[in-house]
């Protein structure tokens, strides 16, 4: 029987191509006013603001009923100034060519400002995984990495799991460029199980980073971490691990939210219970927890509770100028990447609210893929507590660095981190064009 090639108009398409925009524009404009710091030239802006390469790719692939269906895919690599490109692949409806390049840059100057070897890079395919079997997934991610074989490999590109992808995928994307190149090469990409060179604590680290800063953003304004109360806005990857490591360390999280709705107690919710039970229980929302130590709170409610912390760990663009105002908490630790729209983040200052910034307090992810990247590459195996104790002294070092630099030039925690961050590209990529 002939297959039919469809067109990508069907449920799994719903592009918001506007919220795509906004980050990339905030970031692109977070790096204009370092560069206008450092003093940088029109020409080396010029460098560090385009991105050196980007791709756009069909991907037809058989779904379950025996149709095809054409999915769009993007890469682009901001920055391979520093090394290669590095950075995660998500797989949702409004992934965006723009989305993608505002992500790709985001991570040259995260890269940059923790001091790894790496470039910035993201990738996105256009579909709902909520809406696909296993098999569909499987072709899915198979067939991006096999138009992404010519420009990805452990010194070209790394790719990492990002929303709605995990280290499933990422064993079915090593096998597939593995297959197509004929070499082994576990390094081409990280965040894979450990079976297949993955390294102990990839799933937990963004969070556990996250749970660092806010801690030492906590100590910073004299609030000990015991009294202190915590909300938390997602709870996938980053935002259920960051709740797990503050609850150990007995900081009180009053309210964590996802997709489904929200939980709230004001003495505490008893997280490692609530993750245990959803996680029995596919497909692992808040919605499905049962127990009566917890009220049920909307996504907007959750948004506005008084607290020491809110993490925002879900998506971009979720304080902006209409949900700034409503904000009752004294920090703000940015677990997702641009949680904090160029208008929120200035009614945020305005109203005093501190605001560790994205490119550090999620940072915590990319430094244990460097860890994983380097064990790939020299074939030798990391243990839990020493990817621990890096990966902390990693975070502490830069969170000091971006602390001193603010207080030195008298500007936010944002732009001192973009400060440290564009000044290594900057003097990286001059190093490069300086005439014979
Ligand atoms: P994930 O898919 O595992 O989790 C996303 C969470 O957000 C889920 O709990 C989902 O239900 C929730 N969510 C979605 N829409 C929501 C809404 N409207 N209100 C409340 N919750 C909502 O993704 P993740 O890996 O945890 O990534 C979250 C963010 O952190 C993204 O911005 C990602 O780019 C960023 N990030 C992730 C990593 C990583 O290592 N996974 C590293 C750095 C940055």
């Amino acid at each position: 029987m002939a297959t039919t090639i469809e067109p990508r108009t069907t449920t799994t398409r719903v592009v918001d191509a506007k919220q795509g925009s906004v980050l990339l524009r905030d970031s692109q404009q977070n790096v204009r006013d370092a560069a206008e710091t450092l003093e940088i030239g029109r020409s080396l802006f010029n460098l560090l603001d385009q991105p050196e390469r980007e791709i756009t790719v069909t991907l037809p692939v058989e779904l379950d009923d025996g149709r095809v269906e054409a999915f769009t895919g993007y890469r682009v690599q901001h920055s391979r100034v520093l090394g290669p490109g590095k950075g995660g692949m998500r797989f949702h409806p409004d992934s965006d060519l723009d989305e993608v390049r505002g992500l790709a840059a985001l991570m040259t100057w995260k890269c940059a400002l923790l001091d790894l070897p790496f470039g910035g890079a993201k990738g996105g395919v256009v579909c709902d995984p909520s809406v696909l079997s296993t098999g569909e997934l499987a072709r899915i991610t198979r067939a991006f990495a096999n138009a992404l074989t010519p420009m990805i490999g452990s010194r070209e590109d790394v790719p990492a799991p990002d929303v709605n992808t995990d280290e499933r995928m990422m064993a079915w994307f090593l096998d597939e460029y593995e297959r197509r190149t004929g070499k082994h090469d576990p390094s081409v990409v990280t965040g894979k199980p450990i079976a297949l060179g993955g390294i102990p604590g990839r799933g937990e680290s963004t969070g556990r980073g996250v749970a660092l800063i806010t801690v030492a953003m906590l100590e910073r304004q004299w609030i000990k971490p015991r009294n202190a109360r915590v909300v938390i806005q997602g709870f996938g990857k980053v935002g259920s691990e960051a709740a797990k490591r503050l609850h150990e360390l007995g900081v009180k999280v009053i309210g964590i939210s996802d997709v489904s709705g929200g939980l709230y107690n004001p003495d505490g919710l008893d997280i490692p219970r609530i993750a245990q039970s959803i996680q029995c229980q596919p497909p692992k929302l808040l919605r499905e927890y049962g127990g009566e130590d917890a009220q049920r709170i909307s996504g907007e409610e959750m948004l506005s509770l008084e607290c020491d912390v809110l993490i925002p760990a879900a998506l971009e663009g979720v304080i902006t100028a209409e949900t700034a105002p409503q904000i009752n908490a004294k920090i703000i630790v940015e677990g997702a990447n641009g949680p904090t729209t160029a208008e929120g983040d200035r009614i945020l200052d305005e109203r005093g609210i501190l605001v560790a910034p994205d490119i550090l307090a999620n940072a915590g992810g990319v430094v244990v893929s460097y860890f994983e990247w380097l064990q790939g590459l020299q074939g030798n195996r990391w243990t839990l507590d020493s990817v621990r104790t890096q990966l902390d002294a990693r975070m502490r070092d830069a969170f000091e660095a971006v602390v001193s630099e603010s207080e030195r030039r008298k500007i936010s925690l944002r732009q001192a981190a973009y400060v440290i961050a564009v000044e290594r590209v900057a003097r990286a990529v001059s190093l490069r064009w300086s005439p014979m």
